[in-house]
């Protein structure tokens, strides 16, 4: 509306201030040759946070943020939070697009400011973001948003990694949002409907109904199980003629599977997709994606070979996004994956720029540190030596701290430790071990076992932390003579953020699920099936989407999917 008026205005060509308020905010116009730039600055009394995106990190920040203390902008190119993990899910038709989507204005409503665009630039010293609009503008002139903070929150997740493979960005379709989502359910739809028109031969068909999966983590491997499934249950009833020419390829460079759980869980998986017929190729590296095949180069024998394909989904994990890189190379952080930031999730050397979520990694710096502490908080009387006891209370306590060194134990990368582990069995609770042995089998994960995982449980606690941080800081300001726990300042006055690991799932078709739980409890079957089903209803992010994913789980129950290709 604003810039409607601004355009209609006699001194249109000129700077202009125009007082559009918007959530406690004030709109500038001002005009650059072909570039319009709306300003806002915050005229509120209260502290503005910028907050990025509207993923998982994102939204539970929003969730548990004090948004009366605060004047809250929020910024991302997407106006709902989805529910990823039911991404798969998506791509078959087992459960309906909009019901995993959550606006995010239903979140903000009571105060609050989103804007519907893309953040291309953080300028950390003069405390603003540049944003180009989503939606066009009437005018031909291209539009640019530019907010003030006093706090930002980046939280804009990451971008599917290619390795640079050639051809892979033009003929591959990725599962990171609901488009590609949508995208690849199509796409199978139109497999079947080319395969099934007259006059194909043998090899068209074949080619028509070739289904590739590239990637053998988590995402890989659900959706080659949900399309084992779509394929089995319904489209094999529905495309009779050609049902005997489909077939599904799942490729990891690597040589297992779902290397980040358990090893019965990934040996499961791959004797399940056997029986299935998935046909699974480990070691086994993209090297070209062309329009018509994919080019493979097996790791073992350098023999190069090329299948022609239907469809390729491509989920080989993440890789950061331009405004996060480029913002990396601004404050020096050129050489790293994603951006660094410290235990308070400050972006390292920036006190009011924080990030989370999947763009971020804590860098802990202390995890020996960490340990140490640990170690001589249980060596009381300062031998260098721990009884049995002792030294299983300390491995719990590490693995509780840092769940991937018991991740390393179970895959016997700490192949020291676990031998300790399994020598202490049994024995008396008095004989006496070398600390240092320890501390020297803990160094060898010293840093794998920094970077946290890229999941949603991580970002959800991330933002949830982050939050009290936030409503703890107005506390303490509206009350600077309050109770002791909330005096102070700098950033000790909080704790640092804490991971609590609270378990994983696979779905690996076939009503089947295997679940990692704490405690080392693995569970495979049907049972975990159910497990999963509460889990994830119970997860969603309000009873509107939760009510409609369980209708749509009950409805697939009951007439099977939808394949129109609507
Ligand atoms: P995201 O959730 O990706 O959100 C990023 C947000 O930033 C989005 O709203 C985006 O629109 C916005 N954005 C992007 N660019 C910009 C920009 N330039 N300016 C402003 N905003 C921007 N994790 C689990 O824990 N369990 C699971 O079962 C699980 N299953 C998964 C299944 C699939 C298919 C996928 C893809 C992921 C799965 N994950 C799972 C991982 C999980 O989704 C991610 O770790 C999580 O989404 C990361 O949260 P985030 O907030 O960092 O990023």
């Amino acid at each position: 509306k604003g810039s409607r008026f601004y355009k209609d205005h006699p001194r249109y060509s000129k700077l202009l201030l125009v007082a559009a308020v918007s959530g406690g905010g004030v709109l500038a116009y001002s005009k650059s040759n072909s570039t319009r730039h709306v300003t806002s600055d915050s005229e509120s009394p209260k502290k503005r946070i910028v907050v990025l995106g509207t993923g998982w990190a994102a939204t539970s920040c929003l969730k548990n943020l004090d948004l009366a203390s605060y004047d809250v902008q929020v910024i991302s190119p997407r106006n709902y939070f989805a529910f990823t993990p039911l991404l798969p899910s998506v791509t078959c038709g087992t459960v309906e697009a909009r019901s995993i989507a959550e606006p995010i204005r239903n979140i903000i409503w009571r105060s609050g400011g989103f804007w519907e665009a893309d953040c291309f630039k953080i300028d950390e010293k003069n405390k603003k973001v540049h944003c180009r609009p989503v939606q066009k503008s009437e005018s031909k002139e291209k539009e640019e948003i530019i907010m003030g903070f006093d706090y930002l929150v980046v939280a804009v997740g990451a971008k599917s990694n290619t390795f640079n493979t050639p051809g892979v960005e033009e003929n591959c379709h990725f599962l990171k949002e609901i488009e590609d989502a949508l995208k690849i359910r199509r796409s199978v739809i139109d497999s079947f409907e080319k395969a099934s028109l007259p006059n194909l031969s043998e090899e068209e068909m074949k080619k028509h109904l070739h289904f590739v999966v590239v990637g053998g983590g988590p995402t890989g491997v659900e959706f080659a199980a949900e399309l084992h499934d779509f394929i089995k249950e319904d489209l094999s009833k529905l495309y009779p003629k050609v049902k005997d020419f489909v077939k599904i390829t799942l490729l990891e460079a690597g040589d297992k599977i779902l290397p980040m759980f358990d090893q019965r869980i990934t040996d499961f998986a791959i004797e399940k997709f056997k029986r299935d017929g998935i046909d699974l190729k480990l070691g086994s590296m993209v090297v070209e994606v062309t329009n018509k095949a994919i080019c493979t180069k097996e790791r073992s024998s350098g023999e190069v070979s090329s299948v022609p394909y239907g469809m390729v989904v491509w989920s080989t994990g993440i890789g950061p996004r331009p405004l996060v890189r480029e913002f990396m190379q601004q404050i020096g952080q050129a050489n790293r994956r994603v951006l660094a930031t410290d235990e308070w999730l400050r972006v390292q050397g920036s006190d009011c720029i924080y990030a989370l979520g999947d763009c971020a990694s804590i860098n802990q710096r202390r995890i020996m540190e960490d340990i140490a502490v640990i170690f001589s908080k249980a060596d009381k009387d300062k031998s260098g030596k721990l009884t049995v006891k002792q030294f299983q209370s300390v491995i719990t306590d590490i693995c509780e701290r840092y769940p991937q060194v018991e991740l390393y134990m179970k895959n016997k990368k700490l192949k020291g430790i676990s031998d300790l582990l399994k020598d202490c069995e049994g024995k008396d609770n008095n004989i006496e071990l070398d600390i240092e042995k320890f501390k020297l089998a803990l160094s060898q994960v010293d840093s794998e076992a920094k970077t946290l995982p890229a999941t949603g449980q991580v970002a959800a606690q991330q933002g949830l932390y982050l939050a009290k941080c936030f409503n703890h800081m107005q506390e303490r300001q509206e009350n600077p003579e309050g109770p002791p726990r909330i005096r102070g300042d700098g950033r000790h006055r909080f704790h640092p953020f804490r991971y609590k690991h609270l378990g994983q799932f696979a779905p690996l078709g076939g009503e089947q699920t295997a679940a990692q739980l704490p405690g080392d409890w693995v569970s495979i079957g049907h049972s975990s099936q159910w497990l999963w089903y509460s889990v994830y209803a119970s997860k969603q992010v309000s009873w509107r989407t939760r009510t409609m994913v369980v209708s749509d789980w009950i409805r697939r129950f009951i007439f099977g999917r939808d394949s129109s290709r609507i």
